[in-house]
């Protein structure tokens, strides 16, 4: 039995952004930070998409190992099946080289040879993707399998189902056995650099920087940045992200030591004056403006919170792949509130629409956190009849006020979700202290409790809709 792997395709990828987030993985995994439930949920996903993609080539024998314990026993038994020439489709093929070990998702013999394919749950093929396909193609070929070909699968964003699913319409593929094939000596530097990396006794001085957030957000800022203090230029959201770490760099740490404030931006000089001055500042003449546009619309509002969930596979006629079907809708106000369910099923995203057009009717004004929610999920269903520009007109979010008339808070943060954007308002109420609602306690609240459970967490969102709108709109010298 050969020896463990100390790279796997992962590990590898993650050496190519950081090697200290490398280190910091296998040496220090306890340092890492926690995922939020949606970046859990979003890793899960690609598993089921390469499951389904292997209907593209059916009837393959599956080496995907039980437990990481199996994974030098698979790796053998890929090599006798390949050796014996048994079976034409191998599903999770396991192959390993240089000390790098990988599972490579689909691996099909023809009359001219082996052919690699791997499937991606993304829409399209970024950089990181053709590294992921040259570390495979390295590993694959340097373990003795010669390749006639690597293709990368990924879904087809303009499918739209009708009828059964048809896989071979659903997914994309795109020979990149060129791209790869030249990135062989650079991929084998980028090993050695990493297996470099691993045998250092303590983790690479590597400073903070813009590689912290690209290609990913990386899992170790909680540890790395922990000297980065509150009133930091790092915080500065109307400046990139390169902007930033320039002035950082430069030794201009925190906000109050930019000079030279006539040279920024109007947003920029408004953001840094909300850090200054510890409060809300937003451009007046906008927000005016924006106010007086709404006037006549603020006669009969009514305020409304959507989920969605993210559907990779359209289940829904007409829907395409990554659609955002609705699956809980409260609307109301501070008195009275409705809420409704919805299945994923074709009778309840025409029952969704029907209710949306009848508030559309009777209401002047729809008010919510953020429409966001609401542009995804139109965006997956392209047969509904609201386009985007009817939308602005007759809906507005929060945080898209917020982002019209430059409104500026240190803790005001792009995740910042509606009970945050509340308290900052000022709004005061015990109800503040209730946790807002995440999709996945939907489920369980429903079947422990029943609807009214659900009901009530969701009129929290309508109050915090409710009562943060007011303050922006109806209290015009607030924020001075
Ligand atoms: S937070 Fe930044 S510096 Fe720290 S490990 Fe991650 S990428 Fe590297």
């Amino acid at each position: 039995m050969s020896k463990k792997h100390l790279l796997s395709k992962s590990t590898y990828i993650r050496s190519l952004q950081c090697q200290k987030s490398l280190y910091l993985h296998v040496k220090r995994p306890f340092l890492r930070d926690k995922l939020p439930p949606e970046q859990i949920a979003k890793f899960r996903r690609g598993t089921n998409i390469g499951v389904i993609a292997r209907d593209l080539f059916p009837g393959g024998v599956n080496m995907s190992p039980r437990s990481p314990s199996q994974y030098q026993k698979m790796r053998e038994e890929t090599a006798k099946l390949i050796e014996n020439q048994q079976d034409n489709i191998v599903y999770e093929a396991i192959f390993q080289h240089n000390d790098v070990l990988i599972m490579l998702d689909i691996l099909v013999k023809n009359d001219d040879g082996w052919h690699a394919f791997e499937v991606k749950s993304s829409l399209s093929i970024s950089e990181t993707y053709l590294q992921d396909a040259a570390l495979q193609y390295y590993v694959i070929t340097g373990s003795g399998l010669p390749l006639q070909s690597f293709t990368l699968i990924y879904v087809n964003e303009e499918y739209v189902l009708e009828g059964e699913l048809d896989i071979h319409r659903l997914f994309t593929m795109k020979d990149v056995s060129n791209e790869v094939d030249a990135m062989l000596s650079i991929t084998k530097k980028q090993i050695e650099e990493a297996k470099a990396t691993l045998r250092l006794q303590s983790s690479p001085p590597i400073p903070i920087g813009t590689h912290c957030y690209h290609p990913y957000p990386c899992d170790f800022i909680g540890h790395c940045w922990k000297h980065v203090t509150d009133d930091s230029v790092l915080h500065l959201q109307s400046l990139t992200l390169e902007t930033r770490f320039n002035l950082y760099y430069k030794g201009i740490e925190r906000v109050s030591q930019i000079n030279d404030l006539d040279d920024l931006e109007t947003e920029t000089q408004l953001e840094i004056q909300s850090f200054v001055q510890e409060r809300i500042v937003s451009d007046e003449q906008k927000r005016f403006k924006l106010i007086d546009e709404m006037q006549e619309k603020l006669s009969k509002p009514v305020y409304f919170k959507l989920l969605t969930k993210e559907a990779a596979l359209p289940v829904i006629p007409f829907t395409r792949p990554y659609s955002f079907p609705p699956v809980a809708l409260s609307y109301g106000d501070n008195r009275h509130s409705v809420l409704l369910l919805f299945e994923e099923t074709e009778q309840d995203i025409h029952r969704f629409f029907n209710i949306v057009s009848k508030l559309i009717d009777e209401f002047s004004l729809l008010i919510t956190d953020d429409l966001t929610d609401l542009y995804k999920l139109l965006n997956g269903f392209p047969k509904a009849e609201f386009t985007d520009q009817f939308i602005a007109q007759k809906f507005i979010g929060i945080r898209q006020f917020i982002e019209e008339t430059s409104m500026f808070h240190p803790q005001l943060t792009q995740d910042a979700d509606i009970s945050i954007i509340a308290g900052i308002l000022g709004v005061k109420s015990r109800k503040l202290t209730h946790p807002l609602y995440i999709l996945k306690d939907i489920e369980n609240d429903i079947s422990s409790q029943g609807q009214a459970k659900v009901s009530s967490k969701m009129e929290a969102y309508l109050y915090h809709i409710q009562a943060a709108f007011d303050l922006l709109v109806r209290q015009p010298t607030l924020f001075g």
